[in-house]
């Protein structure tokens, strides 16, 4: 059965109420210092009070919460809507402030051969509501702690699922945050393996929001690419050249702008061959912005991390063909909060990898 949404449940118990009655209820979820439709003092009392009986506050609920040994990676266990598990995971980013990384399903059916999450199938998507509340939850997670930084101000679609196959809720989350948050577009950055028939869409819908936009490559070899990727389609990495010619010029201006995402294996896309197949791709798109990934290990996989030096060698020979190219930061590897690493099992499991991790206190 689907879950009803905040905005359907609304418009449910309150029919005949003006449009702005619920723009008011949506406010109110992203007051600085409420801590529940108590503290929604522009709606009415009666309204407020059936709120309070009804409606849920917050979608998700933390059921576990790890923190990385350096304390710069957080992650959470969430149970949706339904007691699904889904994760989160904030980290620390360079400005002394915080990004957040939110999944927008709930295992992902893209089967990734390196990825967590795909070996769990899919599960289901997130709606709207249980996207947008992860933001909120790690804004309340902070006001919990001030001895750490407060302020949040970036958001990644690269936890569990692939974003684009949930296009609706994932952009009714994104308008929401940049609506009610001080967080601009250029500081979101939707993540995608590549969904050619969403990405199409999107060129024509004028309602997407200017927010950036990450494709995960992994390989500029279409064999290579459809073994690690199996969702690879035919000519993928032809279409892909032509989507982002296409993309520059209907949405390109500054803040729309390309990234590719490669995460480095040591033997399967790391070769001096690869690298230089990857430069000279990159140069026939409509970007040129090129962030390799260190593989993070997970249970079940023989793959390894590329070594620094195999890695700084790699990243050498793309820069000879004029790309910016940075390196992510592993971050959260301890807690299995790492890129590729997110996996969920049930609320009442601890699942065996995440045993001897720190956990905290989610009361
Ligand atoms: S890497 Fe992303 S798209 Fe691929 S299986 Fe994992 S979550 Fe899904």
């Amino acid at each position: 059965m689907a879950i009803q949404t905040r905005q359907e449940l609304f418009t449910a118990l309150f029919p005949t109420e003006p449009a702005f009655r619920w723009r008011q209820v949506e406010e109110a979820l992203f007051l600085p210092n409420a801590k529940g439709w108590v503290d929604a003092t522009s709606l009415p009392k009666a309204i407020r009070e059936a709120l309070m009986e009804k409606m849920p506050w917050m979608t998700c609920k933390a059921e576990r919460l790890y923190k990385s040994a350096r304390g710069d990676t957080f992650k959470a266990a969430l149970s949706g809507s339904d007691g699904k598990l889904f994760e989160s995971v904030l980290m620390a980013n360079m400005r002394d402030q915080w990004t957040v990384c939110v999944s927008s399903q709930i295992g992902c059916a893209m089967g990734c051969t390196f990825c967590a999450t795909g070996a769990m199938g899919f599960k289901r998507s997130l709606t709207a509501d249980e996207i947008m509340d992860q933001l909120r939850y790690w804004k309340e997670f902070l006001r919990g702690k001030p001895e750490l930084p407060q302020r949040i101000s970036n958001v990644v679609f690269m936890g569990m699922g692939e974003p684009l196959t949930n296009y609706q809720n994932v952009k009714k989350a994104i308008h929401a945050w940049l609506k009610y948050t001080d967080i601009g577009p250029t500081k979101i950055t939707v993540s995608t393996v590549g969904v050619l028939m969403q990405m199409e869409a999107l060129l024509k819908d004028e309602d997407w929001p200017p927010v950036r936009i990450a494709v995960s490559l992994h390989s500029a070899n279409q064999k290579r690419r459809e073994e690690i990727v199996p969702t690879t389609s035919p000519d993928f990495l032809k279409k892909l050249t032509d989507w982002s010619h296409r993309y520059a010029r209907i949405k390109g201006n500054n803040r729309h702008h390309i990234t590719y995402e490669y995460t480095l294996i040591t033997g399967v896309n790391d070769t001096p061959e690869l690298a230089h197949e990857l430069g000279k791709y990159i140069k026939g798109t409509s970007a040129s912005m090129i962030n390799l990934i260190p593989y993070n290990p997970i249970e079940g996989k023989d793959f390894t991390r590329t070594s620094k030096p195999h890695i700084a060698e790699f990243k050498k020979i793309l820069e000879t063909y004029g790309l910016n190219v940075t390196q992510r930061k592993t971050m959260g590897d301890d807690i299995a909060a790492a890129c590729g690493q997110l996996v969920t099992e049930s609320a009442s499991q601890t699942s065996a990898r995440d045993v001897g991790r720190i956990a905290l206190d989610v009361s």
